[in-house]
């Protein structure tokens, strides 16, 4: 019931919240708090009120180094890899069942670090990454081989073994980054592999928690290793000999860069990468759903989300309605600190991406899209606030049309209804292929456009849906290989085939 002022927005939460961000982080390696090699260390920001709220250790190739050799030592030597199944998923459950007993503190710390509004941090974020661990729990006593018949029947017993893939590196972006972690760590853990975990240093803390989180639910010294650090410190680890796979989520330029470095030793890759995802409103659609619909497809998060539905395509007919309902929609977001409860949209990560998406935003201005903002009132404090903003009538000539924002700005397009094989060409000219979303009550129209748009994942009449059971991943430069799912546990195992010689 604190009223929540910015002068101090520490007051209202929780001890065990202020304790946390009170402490001299380290890095999780082996089962204990370890300090960096270097004893670097990197301040921590609020990114709505740019204040510095605590301190993260700054690792870098040394202690990734470390963080692998423990790793490996546990993959080869603990129970963790052989243990019974029911016992892993014992653990895995457990993390999840403590995620939510933690979920108060878990979503405070989220909110100063990544500045997302408190509410859907704790009911969302947190809710969705315990549900991850229990999903996977559920798969670690049902990962199977099959017999398999083969042409020398009679001769040979052939099938197949799923096995651990072994040590794995994960590196994670600012964006939702506990749950980003947890689409990562849970299936890793349920096949029996052990991780080192880099956060991205924009956004530590949750992680760091986390850490505690799973050693308290008795996984095994070694097994999670969480180093905080630059984006050399991830280099370190994608460069490393003895890591057999990296899992990546982050700009496609930075995947590229993963791609090539892991040809060192030919570590297996999984990517999630950007997005520019189309968003196509038909004139059937119910548009007081898909007005606002269409409008969190990008707001969400502050636009800071890979599947952001950026590229907004009206059919002419409804065309003026909805981007006038879209431009009034966004001007009636709150901006503010997320621990308000009057706030439902927070700041941009940092003076980075705020600055990037400025120049975005005025490229789109100044290559002729017309620009609704609405009057917004601006939250009056240093943080990283960005005006929601409807860029309409933008064209593919744009830059705002191609390049991936991660902000909250949307680019709305007109489009000629009779003309459906064009609206499918626009909608795949794109390098990315992450998301779509389809908006009609016309079922053949929305199974048809899902079967036709190239990307991972597409939703009918919503947007930004997951669920830790649907396979999750992009088409083209999106990435590469599915999380979630069972898909998302296949990419950490290897397929082993044995053939066993029954003749003379
Ligand atoms: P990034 O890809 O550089 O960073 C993501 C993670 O990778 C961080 O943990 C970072 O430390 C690490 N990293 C950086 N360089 C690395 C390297 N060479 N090897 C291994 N790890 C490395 O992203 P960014 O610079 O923070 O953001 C830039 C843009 O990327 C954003 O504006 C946005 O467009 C995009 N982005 C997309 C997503 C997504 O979910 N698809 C997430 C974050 C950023």
């Amino acid at each position: 019931n604190q009223i929540f002022t910015f002068d101090n927005p520490l007051a209202g939460i929780s001890d065990v919240a202020k304790q946390f961000l009170a402490r001299k982080h380290s890095l999780f390696i082996n089962g204990k708090w370890e300090a960096p090699v270097n004893g670097g260390t990197r301040n921590v920001e609020d990114p709505a009120t740019g204040q510095i709220i605590s301190t993260m250790a700054e690792g870098d190739a040394a202690d990734i180094d470390i963080a692998v050799r423990s790793a490996r030592k546990a993959f080869e030597d603990s129970e963790w890899s052989r243990m019974s199944t029911n016992d892993r998923a014992k653990i895995v459950w457990r993390i999840g069942e403590l995620i939510d007993e933690n979920a108060q503190e878990l979503a405070e710390l989220e909110t100063l670090d990544e500045g997302s509004p408190f509410g859907i941090c704790k009911n969302f974020y947190v809710k969705l990454a315990a549900d991850h661990f229990r999903y996977y729990a559920g798969w670690a006593n049902k990962l199977t081989g099959s017999t398999v018949p083969t042409n020398m029947a009679g001769q040979w017993h052939s099938y197949t073994l799923r096995e651990p893939v072994g040590v794995v590196g994960q590196i994670i972006p600012w964006n939702v980054p506990l749950l980003m972690a947890a689409w990562k760590v849970s299936p890793a853990l349920a096949a029996g592999c052990t991780i080192v975990l880099k956060p991205a240093e924009d956004t530590p803390l949750t992680a760091l928690r986390f850490a505690e989180i799973c050693r308290e639910a008795g996984l095994p010294d070694g097994v999670l290793n969480v180093v905080t650090g630059a984006g050399a410190a991830g280099q370190a680890l994608v460069d490393h000999p003895d890591v057999d796979k990296i899992a990546f989520t982050g700009s496609t330029e930075t995947g590229k860069a993963i791609v090539r470095a892991a040809a060192s030793n030919l570590k297996r890759v999984s990517l999630e990468l950007g997005g520019k995802s189309p968003v196509i409103v038909f004139p059937d659609a119910d548009l007081e759903k898909a007005i606002p619909g269409v409008a969190q497809a990008v707001m969400f998060n502050s636009g800071q989300a890979c599947t952001a539905g950026s590229r907004l395509y009206i059919l002419e007919d409804i065309y003026d309605e909805v981007v006038a309902g879209v431009a009034e929609y966004t001007s009636s977001l709150k901006l503010g600190h997320g621990l308000d409860p009057n706030t439902n949209m927070g700041p941009l990560i940092s003076a980075r991406q705020h600055a990037r998406v400025s120049s975005l935003l005025q490229s789109g201005i100044d290559e002729g899209a017309k620009v609704m903002q609405g009057d917004v009132e601006m939250p009056g404090s240093e943080g990283y606030f960005i005006r929601p903003t409807v860029l309409a009538d933008v064209n593919s000539s744009m830059k705002v049309y191609h390049e991936e924002i991660f902000g909250p700005v949307i680019c709305a397009m007109k489009f000629d209804s009779g003309d459906m094989k064009g609206l499918v060409q626009e909608a795949n000219n794109s390098s990315y292929g992450l998301a779509a979303s389809i908006w009609t009550r016309d079922l053949s129209i929305a199974h048809q456009m899902a079967a036709k748009v190239r990307a991972g994942v597409v939703w009918v009449n919503n947007h930004n849906q997951t669920d830790a059971a649907l396979p999750f991943g992009g088409y083209k430069q999106s990435g590469w290989g599915r999380e979630m799912g069972l898909a998302g546990l296949e990419q950490y195992t290897e397929n082993k085939s044995v053939g066993v010689y029954l003749g003379e």
